[in-house]
């Protein structure tokens, strides 16, 4: 049986929907991360459906793939892999059980996730992926370009900060490639840029992700003071004074956030817990 046609729906602004039809901008993103032949893979936002169609000509074993927005998902839901390879769900990603949803689908861990994701929603999706500490599938994800800058970003550049300093304590990241407003239908206002993300070994990863949001948090929240000033709040609150906590961590206590690499983060996020 043949796909039908992408739906042609109209675009809705509020959902983030700005779709990608060149079949070899599709197929860029649906590799970037490394072959999806005989993986499980989650799509979050498939919307007409130009990189599930990538995805499962590129040999991906089961697609999980998740959409708010009934007119896609019901589209979908009548492709002839649908209830076999391709498993459609019609909800929002902010409040899918993935490990409930993969076992459903018969799928197998790790489970990449491979999408275009809506602006609004990417950035506070892709930290809970993070967070969650069974998450160990490579990720190739599309977002704004400044915040897929940011997520890749090492100490002393530009973008810098929080997002970077997670990522980093569970994961490497690079940014495969950039499009421009018009590679996408309505164009969007800024550039786009896709992050790939590469999970850490046990060994290399830092696993208490929330002590060190709480820190960068303090630290990046008063990214212009030093870090003996910004973390004085936070090492008080842990009965300690940011000195101590500096000095037993080996950080020059004059030093600011954005020149702390990650594993100085590591050693601070120690020092404060220990
Ligand atoms: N994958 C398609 C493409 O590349 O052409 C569409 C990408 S578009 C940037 C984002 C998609 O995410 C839209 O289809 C939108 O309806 C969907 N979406 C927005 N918010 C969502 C949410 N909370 N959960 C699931 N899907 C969502």
């Amino acid at each position: 049986m043949k796909r039908p046609p992408l739906t042609a729906a109209p675009a809705r602004k509020a959902l983030g929907q700005h779709f990608l039809h060149d079949p070899d901008i599709l197929h860029r993103v649906a590799l970037a991360a490394g072959p999806v032949a005989g993986r499980t893979v989650i799509e979050v936002g498939p919307g007409p459906g130009g990189l599930t169609r990538a995805l499962l000509d590129e040999g991906a074993d089961r697609l999980i793939a998740v959409e708010t927005d009934a007119r896609f998902a019901e589209a979908l839901l009548a492709w002839p892999e649908a209830g076999e390879r391709l498993h459609v769900r019609k909800e929002d990603a902010r409040k899918t059980d993935w490990g409930a949803v993969i076992a459903q689908a018969g799928g197998n861990m790790p489970a990449m996730v491979i999408a275009n994701l809506p602006y609004n929603v990417g950035t506070p999706l892709f930290v809970s992926w993070l967070k969650a500490g069974a998450w160990r599938g490579e990720m190739a994800l599309m977002f704004q370009k400044e915040v897929a800058l940011r997520i890749c970003a090492q100490a002393g550049e530009a973008h810098y900060g929080r997002l970077a300093v997670l990522t980093g304590a569970v994961a490497n990241a690079h940014i495969a490639f950039s499009l421009p407003p018009g590679a996408f239908k309505p164009p969007p206002k800024v550039d786009s840029a896709v992050a790939v993300i590469t999970p850490l070994t046990d060994d290399k990863r830092f696993g208490d992700l929330a002590i060190l949001e709480k820190l960068t948090a303090a630290a990046f929240g008063q990214r212009r003071k030093m870090l003996r000033a910004s973390l004085k709040g936070i090492a008080k609150a842990h009965g300690k004074t940011a000195g101590d906590v500096l000095e037993q961590a080996e950080i020059d206590p004059t030093a600011r956030a954005e020149t702390i690499d990650q594993a100085g983060w590591r050693r601070l996020a120690l020092a404060l817990s220990g």
